[in-house]
């Protein structure tokens, strides 16, 4: 179980992993999969799509990590579209297959939900899911966490107060949001300790390796951009292989620089790309 490898280490690493679209795409993540296990990662978490069409491909994918790659799965669960029924399926099935691992999301509205469908959902915010799960299994549950707050909250205080209750509901560790600004994770996490919240948190890094990731990035994520990595976007937008290397050091640096203030994880965004998260290991000196 997860919050057990978060006591027995300094510290935690980690990446997700999202299912294909296409069914003929599997073949890549398993090899992708198979390249990652060089980098002896304490676990991989794996997305779950909002709507939850994709939940087998996620439960699929979670089962070839943890029992063909012999590394911790999280598989991720969201609660917008989940009925009772569907919940206790998927609940059954990360036993079947041997998945000790919950990541409890809420998720966000998918387009096509009616007002309807939305306020009359069965688990409204994921401390519901977090809930369900504690009465019906002790799988090992982890939660998501905001360090520039979330786009919905009003403040962080508002922000904090919903994630305490969360852990106190029995979420074990925290992953964070993706972040390229450090100084925002610092007094995030100053703030999680005055508010008495003291489970394990995994700093969130996605290195950006192409100039048209930035713009997603940050509208969905809604993350600062430090003047480093503007100068890198400015200098390189146009020379693809540069701006990749300088995508890659500067995760590397904030990872480093993440390390020495005493960090518990390093939770890696990296798209399912294996060079990518293989070329931050060598850059950090850990492969
Ligand atoms: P919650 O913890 O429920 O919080 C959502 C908002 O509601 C916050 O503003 C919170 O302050 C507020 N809130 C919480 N509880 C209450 C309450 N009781 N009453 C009123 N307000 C409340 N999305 C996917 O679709 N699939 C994925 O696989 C996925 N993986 C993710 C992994 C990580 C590490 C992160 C950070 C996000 C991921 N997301 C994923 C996105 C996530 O689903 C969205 O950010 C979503 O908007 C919030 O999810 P949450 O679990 O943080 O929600």
């Amino acid at each position: 179980m997860i919050k057990n490898i978060y006591r027995g280490k300094k510290t935690v690493f980690s990446l997700e992993v999202f299912p294909p679209k296409k069914e003929e795409d599997f073949p890549l993540i398993f090899n992708a999969l198979d390249e990652l296990k060089g980098l002896k990662l304490d676990f991989i978490s794996i997305t779950y799509g909002a709507g939850g069409s994709t939940s087998r491909r996620t439960l699929d994918i979670a089962s070839y990590v943890q029992n063909t790659c012999g590394i911790e799965a999280l598989a991720h669960l969201t609660c917008v579209s989940l009925d009772e029924p569907a919940f206790n399926k998927y609940l059954g099935k990360l036993k079947e297959n041997q998945i000790n691992n919950v990541l409890a999301l809420r998720g966000d509205r998918p387009k096509d939900m009616s007002d309807e469908a939305y306020g009359s959902r069965p688990y409204k915010y994921a401390i519901d899911l977090v809930n369900n799960i504690k009465q019906k299994s002790d799988i090992c549950i982890g939660g998501a966490c905001y360090p520039e707050v979330h786009p919905e909250s009003r403040n962080q205080e508002e922000d904090l107060y919903f994630l305490k209750s969360k852990i106190e509901a029995g979420a074990d560790f925290l992953l964070t949001q993706l972040f390229f600004d450090n100084t925002r994770f610092y007094r995030f996490y100053e703030q999680l300790v005055n508010y008495g919240i003291s489970v394990p948190v995994s700093a969130g890094i996605m290195p950006v390796t192409s100039s048209g990731q930035i713009r997603t990035i940050v509208d969905l994520s809604g993350a600062s951009i430090p003047a480093e990595l503007k100068t890198i976007f400015d200098k390189y937008q146009n020379k693809p292989e540069d701006f990749k290397k300088a995508g890659i050091e500067f995760a590397a640096k904030q990872i480093s620089s993440l390390l020495s203030f005493g960090v518990k994880g390093i939770h890696l965004y990296t798209l399912n790309k294996a060079d990518v998260s293989t070329a931050i290991f060598e850059n950090l000196g850990l492969k």
